[in-house]
């Protein structure tokens, strides 16, 4: 999948000074290489008896309902805070500065189900594994983390211990 870098544009110091972002909305745009992505995403759980894909916002929503769609699963938002109207279970997660929070509908990962996780990018992992937490807190099975780009130098697989983990582009 290394041909889609093509895609990517990386941004240097976005959002602040040191931080090079890699920017997806060039794949997004690219019909051959959004189709190229979505494809192999869903290719890897298909057939797999996944019940739910969780995307976390925000840019894991650009992929994981087209995820859930091919492979025949359910949708489930994890969001930022007071963005969910009903009860909601939370992760609270270490940022460089400070915490931050995301939540999802009590009701959304019923106990037993198995969980497919979208995101953008793996960099900290901390993100992934606050999900990873609050599914397995409503009794849910992550049955695997799929990413469009894992950050290897940044080690963020290790805060995901044994859960299957699929990046299709390396950096
Ligand atoms: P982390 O918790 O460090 O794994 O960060 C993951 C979240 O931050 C993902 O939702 C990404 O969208 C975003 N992110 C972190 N680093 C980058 C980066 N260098 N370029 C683009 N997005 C990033």
């Amino acid at each position: 999948m290394d041909h889609l870098k093509a895609l990517i544009r990386e941004v240097p110091d976005f959002p602040k000074p040191g931080i090079n972002f890699f920017d997806i909305t060039t794949l997004l745009k690219d019909a051959t290489g959004l189709k190229a992505v979505l494809d192999a995403l869903s290719a890897e759980y298909a057939g797999k008896g996944i019940d739910q894909v969780i995307g976390i916002e925000a840019r894991g929503f650009f992929f994981a309902p087209a995820v859930a769609y091919a492979i025949g699963a359910g949708f489930v938002p994890v969001r930022k805070p007071k963005k969910l109207p009903s009860v909601v279970e939370f992760a609270e997660y270490e940022l460089e500065y400070g915490t931050d929070r995301l939540e999802v509908h009590r009701d959304a990962v019923l106990p037993g189900q198995k969980v497919l996780i979208v995101d953008d990018v793996l960099a900290t992992g901390g993100t992934a594994a606050a999900v990873a937490g609050l599914v397995e807190r409503l009794g849910g099975t992550v049955a695997g983390l799929a990413f469009v780009i894992e950050l290897d130098f940044l080690n963020g697989r290790q805060k995901l211990g044994q859960r299957p983990i699929q990046s299709l582009i390396h950096y």
